[in-house]
């Protein structure tokens, strides 16, 4: 990347000093904003400004961009899933859903990811860097400027950042993405309406807690107990899961905010009673919700989503312990959404 500094990653109010540093009239800043907003792509697009500051402009800073390399929509639910290219040839993808109450876009926030946890297609095909704060947004950019060539009135209702990566390892950057995001000059998403999803970074959950963004915090338990979740997610033996529970009911109390808990449903092994009765065990009593996810096979292991009449009697036995309990409706399953497959399909048919 260049050592310019990309104007999609500063906040609206941060552009008039920056702009004023450069010998820019400070009121120039409206204009570019308004520009960036409306999904501008480079500076020579900002008519109203005079060639002679687009050329100043363009020579000082640079608007990060990447292009459209593929598209798959879902002939199920019209879900869309995006991949694009980066300047530097790395791929991201985002997912674009469509639910009764609006849509939904699920964003990537690194180019690949560290966690390695054994389900997940994203970290199959390793890390390669984090994206910034711009970069994250332009995903938003590029599927509402996608989006509003059918349908004017296009608008992104809900946020999640559960595409690519892992949120809190590049939490300076998703930080200042959700200023972005949350800014009434550019989408205006109230923080109510963005989930973040990490798979536990103590650290970092302790961070967002002082925060005040009252975002929804989603984590990855995907076991019930240690042992197994050591197995699945190898971060539980950085950040053991009995502390990270701790972490979890102080953040409730310190936000206020319930706590989201997401779990892959793998038949045979971690869809068992004894395995629900752990659950409840560890949920119980405090308030949470548990989101259970039918696992989506990937290209690299043998784990399948358990058959129906497990699923329900493994709800079941959760609901009777009290637990709150949704499972989550999959989308686009004809085309592969969940988030890293097409990245790393991608990798594949370049290698080969
Ligand atoms: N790194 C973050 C967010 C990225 S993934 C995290 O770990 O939370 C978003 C969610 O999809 C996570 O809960 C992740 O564990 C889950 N996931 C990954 N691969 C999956 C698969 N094959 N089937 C079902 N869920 C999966």
């Amino acid at each position: 990347m260049s050592e310019k500094i990309d104007l999609r990653s500063m906040l609206p109010e941060e552009l008039p000093a920056l702009l004023k540093e450069h010998g820019i009239e400070a009121y120039r800043a409206k204009q570019i904003v308004s520009w960036l907003e409306k999904g501008a792509r480079s500076f020579e697009e900002m008519t109203n400004l005079s060639k002679a500051h687009r050329e100043k402009l363009s020579d000082l800073f640079e608007i990060s961009n990447m292009k459209e390399a593929d598209r798959l929509v879902s002939k199920i639910d019209g879900t869309r899933k995006y991949l694009f290219t980066l300047p530097d040839g790395e791929y991201v993808e985002s997912v674009l859903l469509s639910y009764k109450h609006g849509y939904s876009v699920c964003l990537s926030t690194q180019v690949g990811c560290k966690m390695g946890c054994r389900f997940c297609a994203s970290t199959k095909a390793g890390f390669c860097r984090n994206l910034s704060a711009g970069e994250i947004l332009l995903q938003m950019v590029e599927i509402t400027r996608d989006m509003r060539k059918e349908d004017e009135s296009f608008r992104i209702g809900h946020v999640v950042l559960m595409g690519i990566g892992e949120p809190l390892d590049n939490y300076d950057n998703v930080l200042r993405f959700l200023k972005l995001c949350n800014h009434p000059n550019l989408f205006g998403i109230g923080y109510r309406n963005i989930s973040l999803s990490t798979c536990g970074l103590i650290p970092q959950i302790r961070r967002l807690m002082q925060e005040d963004i009252p975002l929804t915090l989603s984590i990855s338990l995907h076991a019930s107990n240690a042992e197994l979740r050591s197995e699945l997610m190898p971060v539980n033996r950085t950040y053991p899961m009995e502390e990270l529970l701790r972490t979890c009911k102080e953040y409730t109390k310190h936000t206020g905010r319930r706590i989201s808990f997401e779990y892959a449903v793998i038949a045979g092994v971690n869809d068992t009673p004894a395995r629900a009765k752990e659950l409840i065990g560890l949920l119980g009593g405090w308030m949470n919700h548990l989101n259970l996810i039918p696992v989506n096979p990937t290209k690299e292991t043998s784990f399948r989503p358990s058959d129906k009449k497990s699923m329900e009697a493994f709800v079941k036995t959760l609901e009777k312990g009290s637990l709150s309990v949704t499972v989550r409706r999959t989308l686009g399953t004809d085309i592969e959404a969940a988030c890293g497959q097409l990245r790393r399909e991608k990798q594949i048919l370049t290698k080969e």
